[in-house]
C-alpha cells in the first residue's frame, strides 16, 4: 500500500529538528560552564525536556506528514513512550556532553547509545499505529536508518564537544551551521526509517480515531517552537546570571587576591597597604591617634642579585619577609612595596620611641642573624621612618617621607634608621613644581600627546591609544603619573582633557590629510571628567566642531571610577553610545572587579590591567587561568577584549592562544609622536 507525503509539514518536521539541535548545542555548551551541581541538575533536566520534544516533535510531525489511502491515528500511550524515550536520549546527550571531559571513545560509545535511542523512540512512534497486519520492514533500509541515527548522534556529540567552548570565535554560527547538519541528519534517519516501512495491502490502523492531522500537526509545531525558543531565551539570562553569580564570585575573589597580594613573599602589596594606611588615616584623625610608616630597603641586594642569581635574590627577599615578620609587633602590617622594599605599618602608638624600638629591634636582629630556626641569614636594611601626621596625612605622603628619611639612612651608612625631617624632602619640592607648571601648561604649550599603537593578536594595527605628556622647560618631559594627580586634585583636569580631544580630532585630520587610513583613537577618562554634569555634551561639541565622526573616538573609562556609582556609569556609558562613541573599561581587574556590573555597562572593549598580563609571566598557572577566565566571561558578553602592557613574547603568544582579541604594550610598540605614528599607519597601508 503505497504512502504519499505532505511536504510543507515535511519542510516544517525538518525546521523544527534544526531548532532543537542548536538549542541543545546552545544548551550544551551553557551547561558545561555552570558549576553549581543543583542548577545543574536542573538545567540537564529541562535542556533534556525541551530537546526532547524538539526530537520527538519532529518524529511526529513526520509522521503526521505521511498519509495512506486509509485513516489513520496514533494511540496515545504508546505515543507518551516514543516522546518519554526522546527525553531519556537528549538528557544522556546532554549528560555526555556537559561532562568536563570526553574522550574521543566516550564520543563514540555515546553516539551509539543515543542513535540507537533514537531509533528506539522512531520505531516506538510507528509501533502506535498499530496497523493490522503488521508493519514489514525492509531490513537493508531499517539498518541504513539505525547507522544514520548512530552516525548522527556521533557527529552531533563531536561536534557539541568542539563547540561547548564558550571562547570560539564565531560561535553562533558555528553552532547554526551544526544544528543544520543534525537537523537533516535527524529528519534523513526518519525518513529513511518510514522508507523502510512496507504497509500491506489491506491494513487497518488500529488507533485510527478520525483526529485532523493538519490541526493536530499545527499545534505540535507551535508548542514545540515556543519550548525550544523560551528555552535559549531562559538558558542566555540564567547561566549567565549564573555565570555572573556562582563562577565570577570565584574569579573576583582570585583577581582581588592577586591584586592585593605579592606572589614571592605572599605579604600585602603595594595596593593593599596604600588602602590600608587609607583606613588607618581615617581612624587615627577620629581617634587624634598617631601611627608610624616604616620603610625598609636592604643594603646591597642589588649585589646579591646581580652576583648570585635571581633565584638566590628571590629566597633572600622570602627569607627577609619572614624575618620581619618576626620583629615587628604582633598587629603590625608587614607589605612589600616590590624589589627589596617593604613597609611596615605600626598601629596604636603613643610615642615616636615604639617605632624606633621596633626600628632598631630589625636591626639588631638581622645584623646578629639569629633566628628562631637557627638558620644562618643575614640581609640588613636602612630604614626611614614617618609619623603620622606630623610627616603626612595621606597614605602617599607618608610613604614619600619614609622613602626620604629612609634614603637618609642610607647616606648615613647603612644599616641604621632616621625620622624623617621636612629637609629631607626633594620630592615635595617637585611636587610643587609641577603644581606650577600645570597651571600654565595649556597657555603656554607644554602639552603633547602621544600615541600607543593596539595590535590584533594577528599582529595589524587595530587602533591607537592618546596618552598626554607635559614637556616643561626645567622639568623635562613628565608622564601622566607624575601630574595627572595633580591636575586631578585642582580640577584643571577638565579643560586639560578637553584640549586632549580636541587635539586627538586634529591628529586624525592631520592623517586623514595624508591619505591615511582611518584609525580608531582612544582617549582617557579621569574620574573628575566623569563627574562633570555636561561631559558628554562638551566632547560631541568639540568632536564635530573639528569634523571628526563620533565613531572614531573611543574613551577609555577606568574600572574603579566606573565602579564607584555604576548605576550612574550605566546611564553616561548609555549616553555616550548614543551620542556615537564608544567606550572601554581601563585597567580591568585593579577596581575590585565587580564583574556583575559588567553585563549592564555592555561596553566595546575590556582593557585587562597590566598587572595581569605581568602575570602570566610571574604567577604560572594560576595567572594564566584568571586571564583565560576573564577572556572567556568577557567574551561570553560579547566584549572585545584588549591586554595592556604586553613586554614578552611568551605573554603575547599565551593571549594569542586564549584569543585576546587586541594587544598593547612595549614589545609591539612604545607610546610615539603623531608623527611617528603616521609612518606606522603609512606601513599598514603598504602591506595591504
Ligand atoms: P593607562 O590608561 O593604563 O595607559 C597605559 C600606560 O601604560 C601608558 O603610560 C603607557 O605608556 C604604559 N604602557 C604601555 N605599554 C606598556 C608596557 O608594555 N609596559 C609598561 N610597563 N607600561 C606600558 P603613561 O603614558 O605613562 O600613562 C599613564 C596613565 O595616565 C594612563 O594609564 C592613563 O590612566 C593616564 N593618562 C594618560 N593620558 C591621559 C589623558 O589624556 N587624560 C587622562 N585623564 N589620563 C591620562
Ligand atoms: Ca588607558
Ligand atoms: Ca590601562
Amino acid at each position: 500500500m503505497p504512502g504519499t507525503y505532505n511536504l510543507l509539514l515535511v519542510a516544517v518536521s525538518l525546521v523544527v529538528a534544526t531548532l532543537a539541535s542548536y538549542t541543545a548545542l546552545d544548551l550544551a555548551s551553557r551547561i558545561s560552564m555552570l558549576k553549581h551541581p543543583a542548577s545543574r541538575h536542573a538545567w540537564l533536566a529541562g535542556g533534556a525536556t525541551a530537546m526532547g520534544v524538539g526530537i520527538w516533535s519532529m518524529h511526529f510531525i513526520g509522521m503526521l506528514a505521511f498519509s495512506l489511502p486509509i485513516p489513520l491515528g496514533f494511540n496515545p500511550a504508546i505515543t507518551g513512550y516514543s516522546l518519554l524515550i526522546a527525553i531519556c536520549v537528549s538528557w544522556f546527550a546532554l549528560h555526555v556532553t556537559t561532562r568536563a571531559r570526553l574522550s574521543s571513545r566516550g564520543v563514540a560509545a555515546g553516539g551509539a547509545l543515543m542513535g540507537l535511542g533514537i531509533a528506539g523512540m522512531h520505531y516506538t512512534g510507528m509501533a502506535a499505529l498499530q496497523m493490522q497486519p503488521g508493519i514489514d520492514y525492509e531490513p537493508l533500509l531499517l539498518g541504513a536508518s539505525i547507522a544514520i541515527a548512530i552516525v548522527a548522534s556521533t557527529a552531533a556529540l563531536w561536534i557539541a564537544r568542539m563547540l561547548s567552548n564558550m571562547r570560539q570565535r564565531y560561535a553562533a554560527a558555528k553552532r547554526a551551521m551544526a544544528g543544520l547538519l543534525m537537523g537533516t541528519a535527524i529528519t534523513g534517519m526518519h525518513y529513511t526509517g518510514m522508507a523502510a516501512a512496507d504497509f500491506m495491502p489491506g491494513s487497518i490502523c488500529g488507533a485510527a480515531n478520525g483526529v485532523d492531522t493538519q490541526w493536530l500537526a499545527t499545534t505540535i509545531t507551535l508548542f514545540t517552537l515556543a519550548i525550544l525558543i523560551v528555552t535559549l531565551i531562559l538558558s542566555r539570562f540564567d547561566v549567565r546570571t549564573a555565570l555572573l553569580a556562582g563562577s565570577v564570585t570565584k574569579l573576583n575573589d582570585q583577581i582581588v587576591r592577586m591584586v592585593n597580594h605579592d606572589a614571592l613573599t605572599d605579604l600585602p602589596n603595594r595596593r593593599a597597604l596604600v588602602e590600608r594606611i587609607e583606613t588607618v588615616v581615617h581612624n587615627a584623625k577620629r581617634a587624634h591617634e598617631t601611627f608610624a610608616v616604616l620603610f625598609l630597603d636592604i643594603d646591597g641586594f642589588k649585589t646579591i642579585n646581580d652576583s648570585l642569581g635571581h633565584s638566590v635574590g628571590d629566597e633572600v627577599l622570602k627569607t627577609f619577609a619572614r624575618r620581619l615578620q618576626q620583629c615587628v609587633r604582633e598587629g603590625d602590617t608587614v607589605a612589600r612595596l616590590g624589589g627589596d622594599e617593604f613597609v611596615v605599618l605600626m598601629e596604636n602608638l603613643t610615642s615616636p620611641d615604639e617605632a624606633q624600638d621596633v626600628a632598631q629591634n630589625v636591626l639588631d636582629s638581622t645584623e646578629r642573624g639569629h633566628w628562631r630556626d637557627g638558620q644562618p641569614f643575614q640581609a640588613v636594611p636602612s630604614i626611614g621612618i614617618a609619623m603620622f601626621p606630623r610627616d603626612g596625612e595621606t597614605p602617599d605622603a607618608l610613604l614619600k617621607n619614609a622613602d626620604a628619611a629612609m634614603y637618609e639612612a642610607k647616606r648615613a651608612g647603612r644599616a641604621t634608621w632616621r625620622f624623617f625631617e621636612a629637609s629631607m624632602n626633594v620630592a615635595a619640592m617637585r611636587t610643587l613644581q609641577i603644581q606650577n607648571a600645570i597651571r600654565v601648561a595649556l597657555d603656554e604649550g607644554y602639552f603633547s600627546l602621544h600615541f600607543q599603537p593596539k595590535f590584533s593578536s594577528s599582529n595589524e594595527l587595530a587602533g591607537a591609544e592618546a596618552l598626554l605628556r607635559l614637556n616643561h622647560p626645567e622639568l623635562g618631559l613628565l608622564t601622566p603619573a607624575e601630574f595627572i594627580p595633580t591636575a586631578e586634585r585642582s580640577g584643571l583636569i577638565v579643560p586639560i582633557g578637553q584640549w586632549v580631544v580636541r587635539e586627538t580630532c586634529r591628529q586624525i585630520q592631520h592623517w586623514q590629510a595624508l591619505g591615511l587610513p582611518v584609525i580608531k583613537v582612544a582617549v582617557n577618562l579621569s574620574p573628575r571628567q566623569m563627574a562633570q554634569p555636561d561631559l558628554i555634551e562638551t566632547m560631541v561639541e568639540i568632536v564635530r566642531a573639528e569634523g571628526v565622526p563620533c565613531e572614531q573616538i573611543m574613551f577609555e573609562i577606568t574600572e574603579a571610577v566606573a565602579m564607584h556609582d555604576a548605576a550612574k556609569t550605566t546611564e553616561m556609558i548609555q549616553a555616550f553610545q548614543h551620542a556615537g562613541f564608544e567606550i572601554a573599561i581601563d585597567d580591568f581587574g585593579t577596581g575590585y572587579s565587580s564583574l556583575a556590573y559588567l553585563e549592564r555597562f555592555r561596553v566595546k572593549q575590556l582593557k585587562i590591567d597590566r598587572l595581569f598580563t605581568c602575570g602570566l609571566d610571574a604567577q604560572g598557572h594560576e595567572g594564566r587561568a584568571i586571564v583565560s577566565a576573564i577572556i572567556a566571561l568577557a567574551h561570553s558578553l560579547n566584549m572585545e577584549v584588549v591586554a595592556e602592557g604586553v613586554e614578552t613574547t611568551s605573554q603575547f603568544s599565551e593571549l594569542q592562544v586564549m584569543a585576546c582579541d587586541q594587544m598593547q604594550g612595549y614589545l609591539l610598540a612604545r607610546p610615539m609622536t603623531g608623527d611617528a605614528f603616521g609612518s606606522l599607519l603609512e606601513q599598514q597601508m603598504a602591506r595591504v
